[in-house]
């Protein structure tokens, strides 16, 4: 897990096969203090993100031979949780859906200014701050058989499998489990997980929270721990609860 000390010292990968555009970002991340590294194809993108040595991965989905999503989800399969912002071509639903689905965190919809890249790379990096603001000894979170280790982002669930959570995945965890038997809004989490307003829908917490279920619930679809309320948001029992008949 990489653990930036500062957001100017934090160490952004872009993965981007337009050159103009890489070069652009990179520059205009550098003037803001990041330190930059680019690849410009899908192959050597993924060998430069597993060597986890970034704080962050801004991420093209459209790249020559291997793409984006591919890109993330052998990533992801490595158990490398470095956080990704995906650079959508369109910004339709379904691309957003299927950067998530493949273990992305964020995205951002081209044709966008570079200012609003920054300003959601700082979210990113601040928000990993709060994350890791947590006193070593009361990082492990307990529920059921599952247990999960906010530092270490690393999880075990109930039939003995580990999970190498992503980043936004351990946030909204930490959110829930901070507030035991309230219910909390997905507002409220999109607030405290993405901190802005803009992205993502609010159906991106669902799709969060439907991968927390997939890694930590025996059935999915009938949660013990991660509960639905409808029309507001979700409801975390660490003792778990019977699902309604
Ligand atoms: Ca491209």
């Amino acid at each position: 897990v990489n653990r930036p000390g500062t957001a100017k010292t934090a160490r952004v990968l872009v993965v981007e096969d337009e050159h103009h555009l890489a070069a652009g970002i990179a520059e205009n991340l550098e003037l803001e203090g990041y330190r930059v590294d680019v690849a410009h194809d899908g192959k050597s993108g993924l060998e430069r993100i597993v060597r986890r040595e970034h704080d962050l991965v801004v991420l093209d989905v459209m790249l020559p031979g291997m793409d984006g999503f591919a890109v993330c989800r052998r990533a992801r399969e490595q158990g490398c949780n470095t956080p990704i912002l995906f650079l959508t071509a369109k910004g339709e639903l379904g691309d957003r859906l299927r950067g998530l689905d493949a273990g992305g965190d964020d995205y951002l919809a081209k044709p966008f200014h570079l200012e609003e890249l920054l300003l959601r790379v700082k979210a990113i990096l601040r928000r990993w701050e709060w994350y890791t603001d947590v006193p070593q000894t009361e990082s492990v979170v307990r529920f059921g058989q599952n247990e999960f280790d906010i530092h270490s982002l690393q999880g075990r669930s109930w039939d003995g499998t580990a999970h190498a959570l992503t980043q936004k995945e351990a946030m909204i965890l930490k959110v829930l489990s901070e507030r035991p038997a309230e219910v909390v809004s997905r507002e409220e989490m999109l607030e405290a997980v993405w901190g802005y307003e803009a992205f993502p829908s609010t159906r991106t917490i669902d799709n969060f929270i439907l991968r927390l279920r997939k890694r930590f619930e025996r059935d999915p679809s009938s949660p013990r721990f991660f509960h639905t309320v409808r029309g507001v948001g979700y409801r975390f029992t660490p003792q778990g609860e019977d699902p309604p008949k």
